[in-house]
């Protein structure tokens, strides 16, 4: 029985109970599925199955009912408006999972079983939330698991059993199976598991470890974690899912050191934002952003500043990367269907999150996340709600921030104007014009003035398309740059954006140069020119003396790099950093301004050695290793861009 006590129904209707009894033999996937469903306040009841599922019997209040098809699904009729008990027996065979498949719907193998929520296979009311007990029966060399607090397991005759339960309404139960091993940690009424197949086992304990870490951080940063359970499932496919209390990882990437480390505190957090708190659909997607500022982009921040402004200027790249026809508002951002949606839906919400944090401080923030969780947590919440919290934790109003940030597709554009320095009296006075050809943005905008006798900020409120700025300094101005730490959502101008791998890569029209004096290396060279383009590359041969007016690839031994490089007018760049490596790749741009990749390596084995990593670095701007292992990787600084001015003092 449920614990219902004081559940309150929604729009006259109580919440519907469902007590599930699975039946279900991963293998083969017969299935048979006994629910025992509780429903009151409507005169029917409509729901939808799944072509694989068949209806054996239902009976209402213990007398036996036929359901009518209607549509694509099924309608019952119910004596009156009291509540009812339903009695579903279904059974049926799950689809066998097909292979390579995209689509992630119910399926079937000797690896595993998967049953998600959004798949009709229990008889329910998609737009109601629910309560549940479901208890899971297969055969003994399985295990299986549910969204829902684990309340008992046991083995009897031959089969394993398990029970969990739903006590605070939410979606249907998600169910897997499959041939697993299970860890355990339980502390503090919390139990963490994997659900790994064999090879994992080794991972099992740096899961716990990790998970238990992220969710006692984010229980302190917003609130106490939401349920009894977390559970990291193996999946057969190459998925990330997160489910409530639990995230379903391809077994392929479960080694992978990223996916213990940012991928699962992303989907540890979803816990809060999406499941403890789902997402009303009607005016946008909050929680993917949200999610990757306090997840993914947090993780970096702990790492330091610099680690921080990376990840936003790598947003602000993808972002320019964007054809303007493909920009869409924030607030039509649904789901990620494509790149272009999670530039949009993931990158720049998470950065509107990082300019809100500037903009109302840290305190106002951290708070204001608080506050919306105690106020929607099971419930449902939109922008509109994250708004009014953040409105009353600062006493500001935040119309103008959340219309600008999610109401308009595109950016502010920022430029710098005429520029005047003056000696007045024994002081100096710049002045420069602060350009904003795109009207109605408004935003505070760091400005850093090198003197000769240091550095000096300030911040400015910009919302006019010119914006006069003055300062008076003892010592003599040298240089002024807007936005040096790159706090402002905007358009990077193509002067600006620092080049990374893929500005070549992805240009069909690139010519590659390949050093040819030693045979073996340029046939590695020529391998490698066809990996990174994907098709067969243009080769040309530097003999011409001319630099072509288009992104080049130049592959070199190192030896002959300096000398090669002084003919392409390019220099190795200061910003990459020494050390011990023996293959380097790395963007500049090229006099007439386009981009250059240029990789280098000591020999053809250690050029060989870049075949098949290389082609993973696309969104870096330089990358070094050794013995194809990368040491070290970055994107160039955004500095000596449109927003920077030498004052040229004399
Ligand atoms: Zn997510």
């Amino acid at each position: 029985m449920l614990p219902l006590a004081g559940a309150v129904p929604a729009q006259g209707q109580a919440i519907p109970e469902h007590d599930i009894r699975v039946d279900l033999d991963p293998v083969s996937g017969d299935i048979r599925i006994e629910d025992r469903l509780r429903i009151g306040g409507r005169e029917n009841f409509y729901f939808i199955l799944e072509a694989w599922l068949e209806i054996e019997s239902l009976s209402i209040d213990g007398a036996i009912s036929t359901p009518r098809q209607a549509g694509e699904g099924w309608r019952v009729a119910l004596p009156d408006l009291g509540v009812h008990e339903l009695d579903f027996v279904l059974a049926g065979t799950v689809p066998p999972r097909a292979p390579e498949q995209a689509e992630l719907t119910a399926s079937r193998g000797a690896d595993g079983a998967f049953l998600p929520a959004y798949e009709n296979w229990i008889p329910r009311d998609p737009e109601v939330p629910m309560h549940y007990r479901l208890q899971v029966s297969v055969p003994s060399e399985q295990r299986a698991v549910a969204t829902g607090k684990l309340l008992e397991e046991a083995t009897r005759d031959g089969r394993r059993i398990a029970v969990f339960e739903q006590a605070s309404p939410g979606e249907a139960p998600s169910l897997f199976a499959g041939p697993y091993r299970v860890s355990e940690s339980l502390r503090d009424g919390l139990r963490l598991r994997t659900y790994f197949h064999d090879e994992l086992q080794q991972f099992a304990d740096a899961y716990l470890a990790a998970a238990r870490a992220y969710i006692e951080r984010y229980a302190i940063e917003i609130g106490a974690y939401p349920y009894t359970d977390f559970d990291v499932v193996s999946a057969p496919l190459p998925v990330g899912l997160g489910f409530p209390n639990l995230a379903y990882v391809g077994r392929r990437v479960i080694p992978l050191p990223f996916m213990r480390g940012r991928s699962l505190a992303h989907e540890v957090l979803h816990n809060w934002w999406g499941n403890g708190v789902e997402v009303d659909y009607r005016n946008g997607n909050w929680a993917e952003g949200l999610t990757t500022y306090m997840a993914d982009y947090a993780l970096e921040r702990d790492k330091g500043k610099a680690e921080a402004r990376s990840m936003r200027i790598r947003w602000l790249r993808d972002y320019a990367a964007l054809p303007a026809a493909r920009d869409r508002p924030v607030r039509e951002f649904r789901a990620k269907r494509h790149q272009a949606s999670q530039v949009i839906g993931y990158n720049k919400t998470a950065f509107v999150f990082h300019m809100l944090e500037l903009e109302i401080g840290r305190r106002a923030f951290a708070d204001g996340l608080r506050l919306f969780w105690q106020r929607h947590r099971f419930g449902k919440a939109g922008w509109g709600d994250l708004q009014a919290a953040f409105e009353e934790v600062s006493g500001r109003p935040l119309g103008w921030f959340f219309s600008q940030w999610l109401d308009r597709p595109g950016a502010p554009r920022l430029s710098l104007g005429e520029h005047r320095v003056e000696r007045v009296g024994t002081d100096y006075r710049t002045r420069i014009d602060i350009l904003q050809p795109v009207a109605g943005y408004r935003f505070h905008l760091p400005v850093l003035l090198v003197t000769a006798d240091g550095r000096e900020r300030q911040e400015i409120e910009v919302s006019e398309s010119v914006t006069r700025l003055e300062w008076l300094t003892d010592a003599r101005p040298l240089s002024i740059q807007l936005d040096p730490d790159s706090d402002l959502f905007r358009q990077l101008q193509t002067n600006e954006a620092p080049p990374i791998l893929r500005d070549i890569t992805l240009d069909p029209t690139a010519a590659t140069i390949i050093d040819s004096a030693d045979d073996a290396f340029a046939g590695v060279a020529r391998e490698l020119a066809a990996r990174l383009f994907e098709t067969e590359p243009h080769i040309e041969s530097l003999s011409r003396a001319e630099i072509p007016p288009r992104p080049l690839l130049l592959i070199a031994r190192s030896e002959d790099l300096p000398q090669l490089l002084a003919g392409l007018h390019l220099a190795i760049p200061d910003q990459l950093p020494s050390g011990d490596y023996r293959a380097a790749a790395w963007t500049a741009r090229l006099p007439g301004g386009k981009p250059a990749l240029v990789v280098s390596a000591t020999d053809a084995a250690e050029l060989r050695a870049l075949l098949r990593p290389l082609p993973h670095y696309g969104g870096q701007s330089y990358v070094l290793f050794a013995d194809g292992r990368a040491l070290d990787q970055g994107i160039w600084p955004i500095t000596r861009g449109a927003l920077y001015r030498d004052l040229g003092g004399e």
